[in-house]
């Protein structure tokens, strides 16, 4: 089948399950999931640096803290970054990716899994030391440039920065051999960007997926929000984009999230296995944002 065959295919699969999505947003999900709550803002876990390290294939983490990821693709004719976190953070990401081994002037491109502060925060610094250029969806750009005075949720303010090119939904990135295709997941943001790229390992090929966030904003009202009224169904929409992804590796825009801190102990105790690839990990944390989603929904209507 031919990849334009494949993408036609996927699209009219998504549409169908939007529509049945729609069709069932009142009916509450029986099946049960544990999701783990968020760090709190003193927790170890969420401030405590940590060493970077190679995830999978050309993968590298660099973030400064387990709570907030950064996320290097590296290749011969340059890297492309993934969040920079918060601007704070950016010399300590910078370190990272030179104690790997890696030059950051050989950062060309700098993408987003959303914009908000903890993501995007270091962008306009990033940029300014590796004069990579930046790549985003429209919606998040509007954000990104504005410093986050644009979003519909109000949040710190940050430097604002310029997008020099935005990027559609099911789109490629390409640098040399790495392809990252983005994949339009709004709610969180209006233009929250789940990013998936083929990955290699031993020989065999994986399908990483790294999940932009479909979490509801806890002070902003998900039903008839004047600054984004069309939220539930943007929701509805990712959440039927992200079951339809195929995932081996999962990452996301946060640690918990997938669990990373358990994560990088097991891989220290069987480098062997590798405990990045956790398709079920994905699948829980979309079914328990999407419970979280119908049961606000239900409240909120
Ligand atoms: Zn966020």
């Amino acid at each position: 089948m031919t990849s334009n065959l494949i993408n036609q295919k996927k699209t009219l699969f998504i549409k169908l399950l939007y529509i049945f999505s729609i069709l069932t947003l009142t009916i509450s999900n029986p099946i049960s999931a544990q999701l783990a709550p968020a760090p709190g803002r003193d927790s170890t876990e969420r401030n405590n640096p940590i060493e970077p390290f190679h995830i999978i294939d050309n993968v590298y983490y660099v973030g400064k803290t387990l709570h907030n990821p950064s996320y290097l693709f590296t290749n011969d004719e340059g890297h492309i970054l993934i969040d920079t976190t918060f601007e704070e953070y950016v010399p300590d990401i910078q370190a990272n990716v030179e104690k790997l081994g890696f030059n950051v002037r050989d950062i060309k491109i700098i993408l987003s899994s959303h914009a908000h502060h903890d993501h995007v925060g270091g962008h306009a610094l990033m940029k300014e030391v590796t004069g990579a250029s930046m790549v985003a969806h429209e919606a998040d750009a509007e954000i990104i440039e504005s410093g986050g005075v644009a979003d519909f949720r109000e949040g710190d303010p940050w430097h604002e920065a310029k997008v020099d090119r935005f990027i559609g939904d099911q789109e490629e990135i390409k640098l040399g051999d790495t392809i990252l295709t983005a994949h339009f997941t709004p709610g969180h943001t209006k233009g929250c960007t789940t990013w998936s790229a083929e990955v290699e390992d031993e020989g065999k090929k994986y399908d990483l997926v790294l999940i932009c966030g479909l979490r509801m904003d806890a002070n902003s009202p998900l039903v008839g929000n004047p600054k984004y009224p069309e939220m539930p169904q943007a929701f509805a929409y990712s959440f039927a984009v992200a079951k339809t992804l195929p995932v081996d590796v999962f990452l996301g825009a946060h640690g918990y999230w997938f669990n990373l801190a358990e994560k990088i102990e097991m891989l220290k105790d069987n480098p062997e296995v590798n405990p990045f690839i956790d398709p079920e990990g994905y699948y829980r944390i979309i079914d328990g944002w999407e419970r979280a989603y119908l049961e606000r929904l239900k409240k909120e209507r």
